[in-house]
Formats: C-alpha cells, structure tokens, sequence
C-alpha cells in the first residue's frame, strides 16, 4: 500500500466494502487518518493468563483453553443458551453463551483459544457468560490475552469491528503518522516517536507506554492547532479596521462618559476603559477579552467601547445570548447613548427597530439578519455561548471590526490563547468594592427538600427576598437513565403545594420572549416570591432582590455553569445562598461540593475541565467545551513544552486568577 495518503478514503483498506464504508463514514470515521486517530477511551488489561484452577471471582481474566464440548440449552424459545466447557492444564470450566448460537461453530472443539470476561460466582462455581475470545494459534492477539483498547461504542459500529480494522492498518498495512520532528528532539524532549505512539495508543505493549503514547498525540494535536493559531493572529496583525480610534481622545472622553453614569467608575472599570481604549486606537483589529467576575460591571465597560466608537461616526454592535440579555443591555446602554447625543435601538428576533442608530443592541439574530451592518466594535457578552462560526462571522468582511468579549468564565480555549499569545489585548475586571459578592454555597439531599420548602417560604414571605428554582428539564423526561432528573413543570407542582403562602411563577424556554419579559418585569416589581426556571436565568439576568438560589439535579451542569447561575442571585451585594440538591441516586457530588468553597468563575472553569475530563477525554469532547480531542488545555507542562518548542519561547504566563 505504498501511494495511500493518509486522506485516502476508508474504503481502500481491504475488507471495507460500500457497506461497511458508510457505516464507518456514519460515525465519522472517512479518511485513514480518522481511523488512526479513533484512540481507545480506556483499556483492559487482559495480558495476564489465569490458569482455570486459580480463578478468584469476581474478576475479569483471560484464559487460554481448549475446547471440550459444547451443549445447547432450549430456553423455551426465549432466548439460545450454550453451555461450553473448556480445559486447560488445571482444569475444567465451563462458559455459557446467550444468544450466540454461532458460537458453537466457531469454537471449534478440540482447539485452543484465549478468553477474556469477567468471571462470576455461579452456585459457589466460577461461570464466565460471552467471553471475547479469539484462536490462538495467531501470533498476535487482538482482543484477547493483551492489553485491550477499548473504544466508544455505537449501535452501528461494533467495537470488535472497529479494533480489527486498526490492527489491520496498523499491523498488516503499516500505516502510519509522518514524523515532523527532529529525532534530536525527540531525543532531547523524552518524546515517543510518532510511528511508535499510534501502535502503542492502539494496542500497547504496557499502560505506562499507552500513557505515553497518548501523550505524544496530545503534543501533536497542541502544535498543529498552535501553528494554526499563531498563523490566524499574524493574518489579524496585518489586517485593517474600520476605524482606530485616537488614544488621547478616548482618555480624554473617559470624563465626559463617566459623567453619563449613575454612579463613579471603579478603579477597575477605569483601567480596563483605558485598556480597551489602547486596543481600540491599534490598526489592525483587535480581540480584546474582559474577564471579570459577574457582577462586576462589565456593562457599563462596554458601553465606554460602544459609545466610544459610535462618537467617531462609526456603528457599535452589542450581542447578547439571550432576549432578555440584550433588553436589559439596552436598558443600561440607551440613556448612557442618549446623554451623549447617540441613538440607540434594540435588535431581537421579536423587536426590531432602527437599524441605523448609532448603537444596535441585539441577540444572535443579529448575526442571522444578513442586514447591512458595518459595525467598527462588537461587543459580545458571556463570549462562551457564542460559536466559534459566530464569533468569526464579523472577520469575513474586507474591514474588521475591533471585537470585544466579555465574560465570567472563560472557556479554556480563551485561557489558552491569553497564554499563548500573551495579555496585551485583555482586561481583568475586580469586583465593585462593596459588592463583593458572598453567595454562601451548600450541597444537600433531596431527602431534605421538604424542609428546605418550609425555611423559604418563611423567608421569601416575611422579607423582600426573592427566590429562584431551577430544574435542567422543561418536562419529565421518559428517556431511560433520566427520570430521576428534575423538570421545571413538576418543581413548580411542588413549590405550589409545598409553599401555600409564596406566590411562585414559572419561566422556561418554551414560553414566548414576550411572556417571558412580562414575568420578570413583574418579578422585578415584587409580584412574585419565587421564580421557577430553567437554565435560561443563567446568562446575566439582573433582579436585584434575588438572594437564594436553589438548583435540583444539580449535577447535570457544570461548575462554570452553576458559577453562572449563583452569579444571580446577590446582585446588590446582599447576603446571599446558593444551594445545590443532586437527583435522587446521583452519585460524584465531590464535584458540586467544590462550589462551597470556591467563589471565582475561572478557578472553576478550569476544575471542571479536569474533573471532566479526568480519565475519560471524551467528557471533554461531550461537553462541548472546545475543541480538544487528545489534549487538555490544562496539561500545563504539555501546553508549555509545544509552544516552547515552537516559538522558543521560555516563558509563559498564566493569567491572574
Ligand atoms: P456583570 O455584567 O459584570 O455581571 P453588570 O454590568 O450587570 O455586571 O453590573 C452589575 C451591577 O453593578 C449592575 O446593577 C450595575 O448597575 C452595577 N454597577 C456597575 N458598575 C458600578 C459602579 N462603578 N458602581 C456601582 N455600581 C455599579
Ligand atoms: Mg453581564
């Protein structure tokens, strides 16, 4: 197989047919480098033979045996049963097999072959059900008798199959990585070789070589997206704005713009005014970052950038992620306008008024409306719930516009970039002194929900303090494994029965933008006590009464998500609480438990990732954090190690926490 690219289609591997072609292709498994790089999520170690004598259940083994006898069982026509004995030096066992009536033609009796499952206790006997096994007159096993890789499984892609087909490729086609390094520095930097690595990934001699190995697809997948980054960052230094602002003039507007507020700028707000002032008077465009703790007062820092621009004659764009986001952006934002002599119009899906004001508050349909915006600044709020396709559509006009996001909890790609790149283009923002925020933070069962009811109703009834609910679900969901997961409709049963004297409202995704607004408004306005909602509260809503927050199935978001979510509540710097009720049987509550003593969005953001991720990388790929398939972005080592080598840069800087 000498002219295949590693791009060439699945298909020319021998024994993959049109068939089995579109099967693989289903699973995204196209070109030969997909297969390669499909690595296994765990592995068995099943490289160690157990004589039958010395089994020890429960335990999962490998036996090397030679069949006996085979006997089938009828089950009254329910389900095949074998019942098969095999023999080895120390003696006899038998296996039975469900459902698998091939296999007493493919265990042929009087041959050897390698077994491997989990032995059970059976009437006091040892009694392996479906084993793996494999003949073993064939000189290498594949899954038996080593140590086996174990890959995701779907209903259409076996893993057997799939194991097959990369012993194949590996062993029988020898395919491979090309190599780009140095052997130099292979040598000097403890690297495998890229050759070993994919052998070694797929089907390793020993863990600590799996582990290695994992390591050295990880360091190439870093580089290549490194390079791809460090490539994108030269392109933007070279691109032209629609408009750069003048440094001095902007330091001297900072006055004028802070008189249009209704309090004083924080220390804080200022300097990452000037900070985006600076970025903001650059030629090319920027992509400046504002990290700051919710409740910090991001709003008004970009408003400063709005109205800044708009005051040069050029249109300001402001995205939030939800409706309501952007309607209480527009309520800061347009009197802040109006002093300086700006329009400014909201922009939803629902709403849309003029178009050519000064400055446009909006949703993603902004980005949908194709209208004929050529904004110089868009600002995007809580930068994690916009795509990376989104992110990049302001970048395909011929002038860029200076892009600013702002968020509470970065997403590691963000963090990753910061140090790749360093922190020219990036503003840390402090809490408002006297408003730092306390949101004292408990995980309990939801066995004491009942008395949990009985203490807020007491609370939300014989004080201004208003409550949130919250529930991951609309509606009970039938679907196996997640009937145990609260849902919006029933918690608001519950709080109703539970609660007599609170008047609760509820709020989810599925009601109209408009009935949505008309709820908060008259929660603003004290009508309710408690809230009932599902996540769509997480993302920046400001009622400033809320000071408890309670969310049931706790455990079906993550850290930064509940970081979110608590950032609700508090938001005049009251005493506030946060309590977090995991699904009944839900188990790992350590990782909720974290959020009691942990009070800052990007400590958690990274947390998260590692509890996540932690031995099991696909948890990085399920939960849609980024891109990252092989590596983490927070294997610091790994992440200094590729960009050290491939800039000779010595000295990486972490962002401040
Ligand atoms: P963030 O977006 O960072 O979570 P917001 O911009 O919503 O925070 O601001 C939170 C609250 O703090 C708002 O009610 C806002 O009016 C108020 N605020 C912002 N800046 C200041 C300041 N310098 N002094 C006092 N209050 C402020
Ligand atoms: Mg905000």
């Amino acid at each position: 197989m000498a002219d295949i690219s590693l791009d060439s289609s699945i298909g020319i591997l021998p024994g993959v047919g049109p068939k089995r072609r579109q099967t693989l292709e289903a699973a995204g498994l196209k070109t030969l480098r997909d297969l390669l790089l499909y690595l296994p999520f765990r592995y068995v170690d099943a490289s160690e033979i157990t004589p039958i004598a010395q089994l020890d259940p429960p335990q999962t083994v490998t036996l090397h045996a030679t069949v006996v006898k085979h006997f089938p069982v009828r089950n009254r026509g329910k389900r095949s049963m074998i019942l098969t004995t095999i023999a080895d030096d120390s003696g006899q066992m038998t296996l039975s097999f469900f459902n698998q009536p091939f296999a007493m033609s493919a265990l042929k009796i009087g041959e050897r072959y390698a077994f491997t499952g989990l032995v059970k206790l059976y009437k006091n006997r040892p009694s392996l059900s479906n084993p793996a096994y494999e003949p073993l007159n064939r000189e290498n096993l594949v899954h038996t008798g080593r140590i086996i890789p174990i890959y995701p499984q779907t209903k259409e892609l076996s893993m057997r199959g799939v194991r097959q087909l990369l012993y194949q490729a590996l062993f029988s086609a020898h395919l491979r990585l090309p190599e780009y390094l140095q052997a130099e520095t292979i040598e000097q930097e403890k690297l495998m070789p890229r050759d070993e690595a994919l052998a070694e990934v797929h089907f390793p001699s020993t863990l600590a070589q799996a582990k290695a190995a994992r390591r050295r697809l990880a360091f190439d997948e870093l580089w290549t997206l490194f390079q791809a980054m460090d490539e994108q960052e030269k392109k933007r230094r070279h691109q032209r704005v629609k408009r750069s602002l003048s440094l001095r003039q902007l330091e001297k507007n900072l006055g004028d713009f802070e008189a249009c507020l209704p309090f004083p700028l924080t220390n804080s707000q200022k300097q990452a005014c000037r900070e985006i002032a600076t970025s903001l008077s650059q030629a090319y465009p920027t992509n400046h970052l504002v990290q700051g703790e919710v409740g910090s007062g991001k709003t008004v820092v970009a408003a400063f950038a709005l109205t800044q621009m708009a005051q040069q004659g050029c249109q300001a764009l402001y995205l939030a992620p939800t409706t309501i986001l952007a309607e209480q952006h527009w309520h800061t934002v347009g009197p802040i306008a109006e002093k300086l002599g700006l329009t400014c119009s909201l922009w939803t899906s629902s709403d849309k008024q003029d178009e050519q004001a000064d400055i446009i508050v909006g949703t993603h349909a902004l980005l949908q409306s194709k209208s004929s915006f050529q904004p110089g600044v868009v600002v995007s709020d809580e930068e994690h719930r916009f795509g990376v396709k989104q992110r990049e559509y302001f970048w395909q006009e011929s002038v860029k516009p200076h892009l600013i996001s702002m968020t509470a909890t970065p997403i590691p790609r963000t963090l990753a970039t910061l140090l790749f790149q360093g922190q020219e283009e990036a503003s840390f923002l402090q809490a408002i002194p006297g408003k730092e925020k306390h949101v004292t933070t408990r995980v309990f069962a939801v066995n004491k929900l009942r008395d949990h009811f009985t203490w807020l109703e007491k609370t939300v009834t014989t004080s201004d303090q208003q409550a949130f609910l919250i529930a991951p679900f609309i509606h009970p969901s039938e679907t196996e494994g997640f009937e145990s997961v609260f849902d919006a409709h029933s918690l608001f049963s519950l709080a109703q029965q539970s609660m007599p004297q609170a008047r609760v409202a509820l709020l989810t995704g599925e009601q109209s933008e408009k009935e949505k607004n008309r709820l908060l408004e008259e929660m603003r306005l004290g009508k309710y006590d408690v809230l009932v909602a599902t996540p769509v509260i997480e993302v920046g809503i400001d009622l400033p009464q809320a000071s408890i927050i309670t969310v049931t199935s706790a455990e079906r978001f993550g850290l930064a998500q509940l970081h979110q979510l608590r950032g609700r509540v508090g938001r005049q710097g009251q005493a506030s609480w946060c309590f977090l009720v995991p699904s009944p049987g839900a188990t790992n509550l350590d990782r909720l438990k974290q959020l009691e003593h942990i009070q800052h969005g990007n400590e958690l953001a990274e947390l998260d990732l590692q509890l996540r991720g932690a031995g099991e990388f696909l948890g990085t790929r399920q939960s849609g954090w980024d891109t990252l398939e092989i590596a983490s972005w927070f294997d610091l080592p790994l992440l200094q190690q590729v960009s050290r080598l491939q800039t000779q840069r010595t000295r990486v800087v972490l962002p401040e926490k």
